[in-house]
Protein backbone atom coordinates (compact mmCIF):
# COMPACT_ATOMS: atom_id res chain seq x y z
CA UNK A 1 0.00 0.00 0.00
CA UNK A 2 1.26 3.56 -0.68
CA UNK A 3 1.55 6.08 1.65
CA UNK A 4 0.87 9.93 1.24
CA UNK A 5 4.09 11.61 1.74
CA UNK A 6 3.45 15.17 0.59
CA UNK A 7 0.37 16.91 -1.53
CA UNK A 8 1.56 15.16 -5.00
CA UNK A 9 3.99 12.34 -3.51
CA UNK A 10 3.37 8.66 -2.79
CA UNK A 11 5.92 6.17 -1.44
CA UNK A 12 5.27 2.53 -0.14
CA UNK A 13 8.15 1.09 2.04
CA UNK A 14 9.44 -2.31 1.95
CA UNK A 15 8.89 -4.51 4.26
CA UNK A 16 11.84 -5.85 6.54
CA UNK A 17 14.42 -3.17 4.49
CA UNK A 18 13.29 -4.65 1.00
CA UNK A 19 13.38 -1.61 -1.41
CA UNK A 20 11.06 1.44 -1.57
CA UNK A 21 9.62 3.25 -4.23
CA UNK A 22 6.73 5.59 -5.20
CA UNK A 23 4.82 7.74 -7.77
CA UNK A 24 4.43 11.59 -8.36
CA UNK A 25 0.96 12.80 -9.17
CA UNK A 26 1.19 15.51 -11.94
CA UNK A 27 -0.98 17.46 -13.37
CA UNK A 28 -2.79 15.36 -15.84
CA UNK A 29 -0.34 11.73 -15.22
CA UNK A 30 1.75 10.34 -12.45
CA UNK A 31 5.11 9.23 -12.51
CA UNK A 32 6.17 6.12 -10.95
CA UNK A 33 9.38 6.10 -8.91
CA UNK A 34 12.05 2.25 -8.93
CA UNK A 35 10.19 -1.00 -9.23
CA UNK A 36 9.47 -3.63 -6.58
CA UNK A 37 12.19 -6.85 -6.54
CA UNK A 38 9.51 -9.41 -7.74
CA UNK A 39 7.23 -8.40 -11.01
CA UNK A 40 3.92 -9.71 -8.68
CA UNK A 41 4.81 -6.81 -6.22
CA UNK A 42 5.17 -4.27 -9.22
CA UNK A 43 1.41 -5.28 -10.84
CA UNK A 44 0.15 -4.92 -7.08
CA UNK A 45 1.69 -1.36 -6.35
CA UNK A 46 0.13 -0.47 -10.02
CA UNK A 47 -3.34 -1.43 -8.51
CA UNK A 48 -3.06 0.09 -5.54
CA UNK A 49 -1.83 3.41 -7.40
CA UNK A 50 -5.53 3.56 -8.48
CA UNK A 51 -6.94 3.34 -5.35
CA UNK A 52 -5.71 6.64 -4.92
CA UNK A 53 -5.74 8.16 -8.49
CA UNK A 54 -7.23 7.52 -11.79
CA UNK A 55 -4.27 9.35 -13.67
CA UNK A 56 -2.17 7.15 -15.86
CA UNK A 57 1.31 6.16 -15.46
CA UNK A 58 3.38 8.25 -17.91
CA UNK A 59 7.21 7.53 -17.35
CA UNK A 60 9.33 5.03 -14.59
CA UNK A 61 12.10 6.31 -13.19
CA UNK A 62 14.88 4.26 -12.16
CA UNK A 63 16.82 5.67 -9.45
CA UNK A 64 19.93 2.97 -10.70
CA UNK A 65 20.13 -0.49 -12.33
CA UNK A 66 19.90 -2.63 -9.27
CA UNK A 67 17.57 -5.34 -9.49
CA UNK A 68 15.44 -4.72 -6.62
CA UNK A 69 14.83 -1.31 -8.38
CA UNK A 70 14.30 -2.29 -11.97
CA UNK A 71 12.85 -5.86 -11.94
CA UNK A 72 9.43 -4.49 -12.80
CA UNK A 73 10.31 -2.20 -15.22
CA UNK A 74 8.51 -4.57 -17.30
CA UNK A 75 5.34 -3.03 -16.67
CA UNK A 76 6.29 0.51 -17.68
CA UNK A 77 6.20 1.87 -21.53
CA UNK A 78 8.97 4.88 -21.28
CA UNK A 79 11.03 4.17 -18.57
CA UNK A 80 13.68 7.22 -17.50
CA UNK A 81 17.51 6.75 -15.99
CA UNK A 82 21.13 8.30 -16.19
CA UNK A 83 22.86 6.42 -19.69
CA UNK A 84 24.72 4.42 -17.21
CA UNK A 85 21.85 2.86 -15.42
CA UNK A 86 20.72 1.73 -18.77
CA UNK A 87 24.29 0.23 -19.53
CA UNK A 88 24.82 -2.00 -16.52
CA UNK A 89 21.50 -3.06 -16.66
CA UNK A 90 22.19 -4.32 -20.08
CA UNK A 91 25.58 -5.90 -19.40
CA UNK A 92 24.28 -7.83 -16.80
CA UNK A 93 21.30 -9.24 -18.58
CA UNK A 94 23.11 -12.78 -18.92
CA UNK A 95 23.89 -12.95 -15.18
CA UNK A 96 20.37 -12.18 -14.02
CA UNK A 97 18.70 -14.42 -16.26
CA UNK A 98 21.40 -17.23 -14.78
CA UNK A 99 20.29 -15.82 -11.29
CA UNK A 100 16.52 -15.78 -11.45
CA UNK A 101 16.02 -19.46 -12.72
CA UNK A 102 16.74 -20.17 -9.34
CA UNK A 103 13.35 -18.52 -7.71
CA UNK A 104 9.55 -19.68 -9.32
CA UNK A 105 8.35 -15.31 -8.85
CA UNK A 106 10.66 -14.82 -11.45
CA UNK A 107 8.91 -16.97 -13.88
CA UNK A 108 7.79 -14.12 -15.94
CA UNK A 109 10.14 -11.75 -15.74
CA UNK A 110 11.27 -9.55 -18.95
CA UNK A 111 14.45 -7.31 -17.71
CA UNK A 112 13.18 -4.06 -20.05
CA UNK A 113 15.69 -1.39 -20.44
CA UNK A 114 15.36 2.27 -19.71
CA UNK A 115 14.30 4.19 -22.88
CA UNK A 116 15.53 7.92 -22.68
CA UNK A 117 18.65 8.24 -20.58
CA UNK A 118 20.20 11.26 -19.73
CA UNK A 119 24.08 11.97 -18.98
CA UNK A 120 24.07 14.91 -16.39
CA UNK A 121 20.51 16.14 -14.87
CA UNK A 122 17.31 16.40 -16.08
CA UNK A 123 14.00 18.07 -15.54
CA UNK A 124 10.15 17.39 -15.79
CA UNK A 125 8.65 20.50 -16.65
CA UNK A 126 5.39 19.63 -15.10
CA UNK A 127 3.37 20.15 -12.27
CA UNK A 128 5.21 19.71 -9.86
CA UNK A 129 8.20 19.82 -11.60
CA UNK A 130 10.47 16.91 -10.88
CA UNK A 131 14.46 16.62 -10.82
CA UNK A 132 16.82 14.41 -11.98
CA UNK A 133 19.98 14.66 -10.56
CA UNK A 134 23.32 12.47 -11.32
CA UNK A 135 25.16 11.57 -8.16
CA UNK A 136 26.78 8.22 -8.97
CA UNK A 137 28.18 7.07 -5.93
CA UNK A 138 26.32 4.10 -5.14
CA UNK A 139 26.47 2.63 -8.03
CA UNK A 140 27.95 4.97 -11.32
CA UNK A 141 24.33 6.00 -12.78
CA UNK A 142 22.58 6.67 -9.30
CA UNK A 143 20.56 10.12 -9.49
CA UNK A 144 18.08 11.54 -7.21
CA UNK A 145 14.26 11.83 -8.13
CA UNK A 146 13.09 16.10 -6.44
CA UNK A 147 10.08 17.66 -6.09
CA UNK A 148 11.23 20.75 -5.07
CA UNK A 149 7.66 22.26 -4.64
CA UNK A 150 7.51 19.91 -1.79
CA UNK A 151 10.64 19.45 -0.47
CA UNK A 152 10.87 15.82 -0.99
CA UNK A 153 13.66 13.45 -2.14
CA UNK A 154 13.56 10.19 -3.70
CA UNK A 155 17.34 9.36 -2.55
CA UNK A 156 17.47 5.89 -4.25
CA UNK A 157 20.24 4.20 -2.59
CA UNK A 158 22.32 6.67 -1.57
CA UNK A 159 20.02 6.01 1.84
CA UNK A 160 19.87 2.83 3.13
CA UNK A 161 17.78 4.20 6.30
CA UNK A 162 18.48 1.85 9.71
CA UNK A 163 20.25 -0.85 7.73
CA UNK A 164 23.85 -1.16 6.31
CA UNK A 165 24.53 0.29 3.36
CA UNK A 166 25.60 -1.56 0.12
CA UNK A 167 29.16 -0.68 -1.26
CA UNK A 168 29.44 -3.17 -3.53
CA UNK A 169 28.92 -1.00 -6.64
CA UNK A 170 30.13 2.02 -4.84
CA UNK A 171 32.68 4.46 -5.05
CA UNK A 172 33.02 6.03 -1.51
CA UNK A 173 34.27 9.42 -1.78
CA UNK A 174 31.69 10.37 -4.63
CA UNK A 175 28.84 8.88 -2.33
CA UNK A 176 29.81 11.07 0.79
CA UNK A 177 30.25 14.42 -1.92
CA UNK A 178 26.36 13.79 -3.66
CA UNK A 179 25.69 13.48 0.56
CA UNK A 180 27.04 16.71 1.24
CA UNK A 181 25.46 18.29 -1.55
CA UNK A 182 21.79 16.93 -0.89
CA UNK A 183 22.56 18.37 2.76
CA UNK A 184 22.79 21.74 1.45
CA UNK A 185 19.12 21.56 -0.76
CA UNK A 186 15.64 22.38 0.95
CA UNK A 187 14.43 19.33 1.74
CA UNK A 188 11.58 18.12 4.47
CA UNK A 189 11.23 14.48 3.81
CA UNK A 190 12.99 11.79 1.74
CA UNK A 191 11.95 8.39 0.66
CA UNK A 192 15.14 6.58 0.92
CA UNK A 193 15.80 3.46 -0.97
CA UNK A 194 15.57 0.83 1.69
CA UNK A 195 14.13 1.84 5.06
CA UNK A 196 11.75 4.57 6.61
CA UNK A 197 10.79 7.98 5.54
CA UNK A 198 13.38 9.91 7.12
CA UNK A 199 15.13 13.40 6.98
CA UNK A 200 18.04 15.40 6.27
CA UNK A 201 19.22 14.03 10.28
CA UNK A 202 19.94 10.63 8.53
CA UNK A 203 21.96 11.91 5.37
CA UNK A 204 24.46 13.00 8.62
CA UNK A 205 24.24 9.09 10.05
CA UNK A 206 25.24 8.37 6.39
CA UNK A 207 28.03 10.37 5.55
CA UNK A 208 29.12 9.25 9.76
CA UNK A 209 28.84 5.92 8.24
CA UNK A 210 30.89 6.29 5.03
CA UNK A 211 33.88 7.97 6.69
CA UNK A 212 33.95 5.79 9.41
CA UNK A 213 34.00 2.72 6.83
CA UNK A 214 36.46 3.91 4.93
CA UNK A 215 39.11 5.37 7.43
CA UNK A 216 39.19 2.35 9.48
CA UNK A 217 39.54 0.07 6.43
CA UNK A 218 42.18 1.42 5.52
CA UNK A 219 43.94 1.74 8.58
CA UNK A 220 42.70 -1.85 9.68
CA UNK A 221 44.47 -2.82 6.17
CA UNK A 222 47.94 -1.32 7.99
CA UNK A 223 47.97 -3.71 10.77
CA UNK A 224 45.87 -7.11 9.45
CA UNK A 225 45.38 -8.93 6.10
CA UNK A 226 42.02 -8.90 4.57
CA UNK A 227 40.98 -13.00 5.74
CA UNK A 228 41.38 -11.59 9.51
CA UNK A 229 39.22 -8.67 8.50
CA UNK A 230 36.82 -10.43 7.06
CA UNK A 231 36.16 -13.13 10.19
CA UNK A 232 36.52 -10.16 12.01
CA UNK A 233 33.98 -7.56 10.92
CA UNK A 234 33.63 -5.65 14.53
CA UNK A 235 37.14 -4.49 13.64
CA UNK A 236 35.52 -1.84 11.25
CA UNK A 237 33.52 -0.28 14.24
CA UNK A 238 30.67 0.05 12.13
CA UNK A 239 27.12 1.01 14.55
CA UNK A 240 24.81 -1.42 14.75
CA UNK A 241 21.94 -1.93 12.20
CA UNK A 242 18.59 -3.98 11.38
CA UNK A 243 18.36 -6.71 8.62
CA UNK A 244 20.74 -8.04 5.84
CA UNK A 245 24.74 -7.82 7.04
CA UNK A 246 26.24 -6.79 4.11
CA UNK A 247 29.87 -6.22 5.31
CA UNK A 248 31.38 -8.99 4.54
CA UNK A 249 30.66 -8.38 0.76
CA UNK A 250 31.40 -4.42 1.53
CA UNK A 251 34.72 -5.54 2.41
CA UNK A 252 35.56 -7.48 -0.49
CA UNK A 253 34.23 -4.97 -3.21
CA UNK A 254 36.38 -1.96 -0.99
CA UNK A 255 39.50 -3.28 0.20
CA UNK A 256 41.70 -2.43 -3.00
CA UNK A 257 40.31 0.88 -3.03
CA UNK A 258 40.77 1.69 0.59
ZN1 LIG B 1 18.31 -1.25 -3.43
Amino acid sequence: MFTKVSKSVYCRIGEKGDSNNGFILCNDFSVFVDTATYPDQTKRDLEDMKKVTDKKVKFLINTHYHPDHTFGNMYFLDIIAHAACRTTLKERIPFYKEEVQKEERFKNLKIKLPNIVFTENMMLMHTPKIELTHFGGHTEGSITVYVPEEKVLFSGDLLFAGYHLYLGDADIQEWTDALETILQWDIKKIIPGHGEICDKKEIKKHIDYLKTFYQNLKDMKKRHSKEDILKNTDLLELPEMDGENRIVRNIEAQYDKA
